[in-house]
């Protein structure tokens, strides 16, 4: 069964619930115990448990099947790209982003931009679409976040076991570790190679902490956007730079470049330097870089566009610009901020102007940065702005949970047999109406259960250990009740998300929370920045309330968000909560997770809920553009939709004790959903938008030369 650590290295079986199984029933408590994390349970697991698999024809059965269907899976060289343009596989596209989100067993993501790009490597896999993608190895990605027991929240850091996770030595020539030198940096940096397999799509990790570095750079690649301006920029260094060479060194051809988010755009000047190795001038380098460059751009929020002074620009690109045949002067007008020349080295700005297609990630989202960036474009109005917006979607198999899926398998699969592959078809998901009330309601109640289990069983035992101060006992959830209407937030802490609004009226809430006969629970989760102090008072504030005996145990804080705790969420909670202040929120990509698990929405109308609120499938509140005290106006908005809206549906249960308003409103939510905000529908609007424009330019360029 050698096959076993085939499928284990390859992140495939994250999304095949058929595969996890596999594992699990090789043995179960080993599953549990690697934390659901195929290659630790491989290495950890005693030999007498494999070898009395190897006999078990059942067993064998099914490995069998299922590694027919993966090595089918990984040669098939059809699928939806295949189909609409053929004979292009040739125009490979780069994918280049600073997070990714796949798995919890791979700590390399902050937030939704992470995931966001994980989702789109699953789906390029499924869909056949050409990709290579880098990132970063982030040794210690993982902060666990601990709230002490005055609320203020602590973390402490796990170094990754690169052995014990679904990573892969890239080799050399040699046969040993792969490690490159990033080009022009003094002193010097090296970064070693791995590789993740995401189905057909292979993810290159670039790994600074090896002994051939000194100390400083040996931490480039320990965790996730260092704060320190100079770390900062190093790591951006290494990832656009240090990322072009890793692809050049594997002999990876590629015509085109997708940047997810600005942190990478570096990679785009290592494009134009080769070309002009090739006798190209610069401003011909610059056309055809931009001809086959994509750049995405994703929050309104000023801290997520990167600014170095122009200090530090000179210390590491010196030498730099001389390559690229221009002077400190050129080269610093690439990153100036139109409306602020004075700030220093914009890498928004550098990624803007050095690609031709440029989007936004909603449709909202698009306005706002047409205006943010329009100082870009002087002569153009507004509206003229050539900033595209194609809204975010998540990776079906991997966040509809497993039971829903087949739930609806087996209403769907009369109709339209292989609809999985169609799952951007709006039509296939009316079918959702035939999915009699009781079932879909006894599913959601199991997840539902499975959800405050999980939350129960974890306090449980931190109690026996007694890590537990019993001021706090209440504050982890051991209260909470299955049969009470349960609202869940959870996502990073960043202060513009307002984790706190629904606390802004005390004693509203409390009343709300604490009705007697109808009574609602709240779990929050959610890390703040390591150095947001902001966000940290907010997780405090709440932690604190969540204590007060007039709460009765049910505000419950789960500590240490991640990927796993995400899926229980989104699949169990009744009421998905999101409170941004507007336009804050460039999209949003839990709400999609949770409404196509039936999950309603309630949520602010901001970022993607603008297009996917209908009336139907969830609500939307909060005060008008303008309203000056902001803040009460949404809270208000938010309490009386509670007690006028959600409560009531929730409570309404006729005399089989099925809501059926309720389960009507989930249904509407899968269906409206699901199509529309799924990364097959996404990743279909990145080809068909740009690739077939991509391709020309690629040709232009190589007719040219
Ligand atoms: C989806 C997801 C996010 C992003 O959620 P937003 O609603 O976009 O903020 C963040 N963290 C985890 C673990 C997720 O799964």
């Amino acid at each position: 069964m050698s096959g076993l650590l085939d499928l284990a290295y390859n992140l495939w079986w994250s999304w095949h619930p058929e595969v996890r199984i596999l594992f699990k029933q090789l043995n179960q408590e080993a599953w549990k115990a690697s934390i659901h994390n195929p290659v630790r349970m491989l290495r950890d697991l005693p030999a007498e448990l494999l070898e009395a698999a190897e006999h078990n024809a059942e067993y064998l059965r099914r490995y069998d099947i299922i590694m027919n269907r993966f090595r089918r899976y990984l040669n098939s060289r059809s699928g939806w790209f295949k189909e609409q343009y053929p004979g292009k596989e040739a125009l490979t596209i780069a994918y280049f982003s600073a997070e990714y989100g796949l798995h919890h067993s791979l700590p390399f993501y902050a937030g939704g931009l992470g995931f966001l790009a994980g989702d789109h490597l699953k789906e390029c896999s499924d869909m056949g679409v050409p990709l290579v993608a880098v990132g970063f190895m982030y040794s210690e990605g993982y902060l666990h976040q601990h709230i002490q027991s005055d609320g203020w929240q602590t973390g402490s850091k796990e170094c990754l076991d690169r052995e014990a996770t679904p990573v892969k030595r890239v080799l050399n020539w040699d046969g040993d570790h792969l490690v490159i030198r990033v080009p022009y940096v003094e002193p010097a940096i090296y970064v070693a190679v791995w590789k993740v397999d995401v189905g057909k799509v292979p993810l290159y990790l670039l790994d600074t902490d090896i002994p051939l570095n000194d100390e400083a750079s040996r931490r480039i690649s320990s965790s996730l956007y260092m704060s320190d301006r100079e770390e900062r920029l190093r790591q951006e260094i290494v990832l656009g730079i240090g990322g072009r060479m890793v692809l050049r060194t594997l002999g990876i051809e590629y015509s085109a470049v997708h940047l997810n988010e600005g942190h990478p755009a570096f990679a785009l000047l290592e494009r134009i330097r080769e070309r002009m190795e090739h006798g190209i001038l610069f401003d011909e380098a610059v056309r055809q870089v931009q001809g086959t460059t994509v750049f995405t751009t994703h929050t309104p929020v000023a801290a997520g566009h990167d600014v170095f002074s122009t200090d530090l620009m000179d210390k590491y690109f010196g030498t730099y610009y001389s390559e690229l045949g221009i002077d400190r002067d050129q080269f610093l007008a690439l990153g100036k901020h139109p409306d602020h020349p004075e700030n220093g080295f914009n890498m928004t700005v550098l990624a803007l102007r050095l690609s031709g297609y440029h989007n936004a990630v909603s449709k909202k989202h698009g306005e706002v940065t047409r205006q943010m960036w329009r100082g870009l474009w002087q002569d153009l109005a507004e509206d003229q702005v050539p900033i595209d917006a194609i809204t975010n979607g998540v990776h079906l198999p991997t966040w509809m949970n497993s039971r829903i899926e087949d739930l609806l398998d087996s209403h769907f699969y009369y109709v339209a047999p292989n609809w999985q592959q169609e799952p951007d078809d709006e039509t296939i998901w009316n079918l959702v109406d035939e999915v009699p009330d009781k079932d879909l309601w006894d599913l959601h109640l199991q997840l539902k259960n499975k959800l405050i289990n999980r939350i129960r069983e974890r306090k449980r035992v931190k109690w026996i250990k007694a890590l537990d101060d019993t001021t706090n006992f209440v504050t982890e959830g051991p209260f909470l009740n299955p049969s009470v209407l349960t609202i869940g937030f959870a996502r990073r802490f960043a202060t513009y998300k307002r984790a706190d609004l629904i606390f802004h009226d005390l004693d509203r809430l409390k009343k709300i929370i604490s009705n007697r006969w109808r009574p609602v629970q709240i779990i929050f989760a959610g890390k703040a920045h390591q150095s947001d102090d902001e966000g940290k008072r907010i997780l405090q504030k709440i932690y604190q309330i969540a204590r007060q005996p007039e709460f009765e145990g049910r505000i419950a804080i789960v500590e240490d968000y991640n990927e796993q705790t995400a899926q229980y969420l989104v699949h169990g909670v009744d009421v998905w909560l999101n409170n941004p202040l507007p336009p804050m929120e460039a999209c949003g990509t839990s709400g999609m997770k949770a409404g196509i698990n039936g999950v309603l929405n309630l949520s602010i109308l901001d970022g993607w809920w603008l297009e996917g609120y209908n009336g139907r499938n969830g609500w939307a509140f909060g005060a008008a553009e303008g309203e000056e005290n902001r803040d009460a106006a949404d809270a208000d908005a938010l309490y009386d939709i509670l007690e006028r809206e959600v409560i009531p549906l929730y409570y309404s249960s006729s005399l089989d004790a099925i809501p059926h308003g309720w389960v009507k409103m989930m249904k509407e939510s899968i269906k409206s959903i699901a199509p529309r905000f799924c990364a097959r529908r996404m990743v279909k609007d990145y080809v068909n938008n740009y690739y077939p424009k991509m391709v020309s330019s690629a040709d232009a360029e190589r007719e040219k030369s």
